[in-house]
Formats: structure tokens, sequence, C-alpha cells
């Protein structure tokens, strides 16, 4: 009998430890929940947290005849509207998100200039104001720079394509050259600098322009290491108009982040 009391004691005593350990982790650790669900939506209070997802969805307005495709992995709005995909308003086009065969740029600019490397192209309105802006700049700094393709019609693309794929076999083509539809030449928002150099970033003239392209809106749109985002190899020499506030965001002091990872999307053929 005696030998039972004093083993009861310590047991009793372990006891009264354990449901004190479990109440003082109760309320250590119901906090920090309250807390990690306040930081991820920290703008609202927790009871607000559907209402805010909602509010999100409806940030992004359609245009006339905008269709609704869906989410991103970003969680922004994917969207068709006349013959192109966007998403939140950016125009994607890569080997997810072709271009429709007719679709051509709506305010072409088409002035002959002396502004391309091979001759008369044209590109979209505003993407050509801004380049010319650029060319000037880049001018006074010392630099020349000419657009060596601009432009792109669905019908060039064809021929362009199986012209490579002829010569080195579909599997390669696909690294460098866009199915006809799927190349973003064909939108008027990109273009081609002084010829195809996969040095020319490394040049005066290039690192000028890398340092300074997102003044003007441009982006780096396939950048180096980048190929399992963008499906495309590096290209120091293709540049795509995505105005001057997403370009300065992709930017990232020159390591480019690309367009497909920052809206969330994919470039593969199906
Ligand atoms: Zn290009």
């Amino acid at each position: 009998m005696k030998k039972r009391r004093v083993k009861k004691g310590p047991i009793l005593i372990l006891f009264l430890l354990v449901i004190i350990i479990i109440a003082v982790g109760i309320v250590v650790v119901l906090p920090k929940k309250k807390n990690s669900d306040t930081t991820s939506d920290n703008t609202k209070p927790k009871t607000e947290t559907k209402k805010v997802s909602t509010e999100k969805k409806d940030e992004y307005s359609l245009r006339e005849g905008e269709e609704l495709i869906g989410k991103t992995k970003t969680n922004m709005h994917l969207t068709k509207y006349q013959g192109a995909y966007y998403v939140d308003g950016v125009m994607i086009v890569n080997k997810s998100y072709p271009l429709d065969s007719t679709y051509e740029p709506s305010e072409p600019y088409k002035e002959i200039t002396s502004d391309y490397l091979y001759g008369p192209d044209y590109l979209d309105k505003t993407v050509m104001e801004k380049f010319i802006s650029m060319k000037e700049a880049a001018k006074d700094a010392g630099y020349e720079l000419k657009i060596s393709s601009g432009y792109r019609s669905y019908k060039v693309q064809v021929d362009l394509y199986n012209n490579y794929a002829a010569r080195d076999g579909k599997e390669a083509a696909d690294t460098y050259s866009a199915r006809a539809g799927y190349s973003e030449h064909q939108s008027g928002l990109c273009f081609d600098l002084n010829g195809t150099n996969k040095d020319f970033l490394e040049t005066p003239t290039g690192a000028w322009v890398n340092e300074h392209a997102i003044e003007y809106g441009f982006i780096l749109r396939f950048p180096k290491d980048k190929e399992g985002e963008t499906g495309y190899n590096y290209e120091a020499w293709h540049f795509r108009y995505v105005g001057e506030e997403l370009a300065k965001k992709l930017y990232d002091n020159g390591n480019w982040i690309s367009l497909e990872s920052y809206l969330g999307v994919d470039s593969k053929y199906e």
C-alpha cells in the first residue's frame, strides 16, 4: 500500500505537467496561427478573406468582346481578345498561346524610315515610337540601333519555319524558330536588334540597350537560362514592348525575369 502511494505522486505530477504543456501550447500556437492568417492577407481582417479573393477576381475589367478563359498560376486573368491571348491585359504569344492566323497589328506604323537594317518593315505604332525614342537616346550616347526584324505576317512565318525545319529538322527548328501563329513577331510588339548576335549584350551597344531598354518599356524576351520557361533558346537580340511599369518589374538588375514566369503561364506545344 505504501509503495502504491509513493508511485502515485510522480504520476500525478507528470499528468499535471502534461496538461500544463498542452495548455501552454494551445495559448502560444493559436495566436501564431491567427498571425499567419492575417499576414497572408494583411490588408483585411480574417473574416473578409473570401470577399477579398472575389474582389481580386473582379479587379481586371474585360474589354468589350474579351473572353475570360481562367486564371494563370500567378492568379492573373487569362483572356482572349481579337485573335490574341492576354494575361491581365498583357498580350502573350508563345508555344502555348498562338495568335490567330488572321491577327495583325491594329495600328501599324508604316512610314518608311531608316530604322531598319534590311529595309522597310513595320511595328505597332506605340512600339515604333518608343523604339525611335530609344534609338535617339542611344545615338546621343554614341550607339547605333537598327531593327533587323519587326512585324512578320503569318504567311512569312510559315515559309521561315518550314525552311528551318527542312534544313535542321523540326525538333531543332522548334528551339529557335516559332511555328506559324506562335511567333511573337506576328504581334508587331517586338523586334530583333542589330542582327542576331548571341553576344550582343556583351558589346558596348548591347550593354547600353540591356540597361536602358526598360525606360522605353522593352524587355529582353528570351533571357539566358530561361529556356524551360520561355520555350526558346537565349536570344540577346529579341526585345518585346510591355510598357515601362512591367518592364521595370521584369528587369531584376539585369537578371531578367521571364514574361512566362511573371504571368504564370507555360510555353509548350501541345
Ligand atoms: Zn525575334
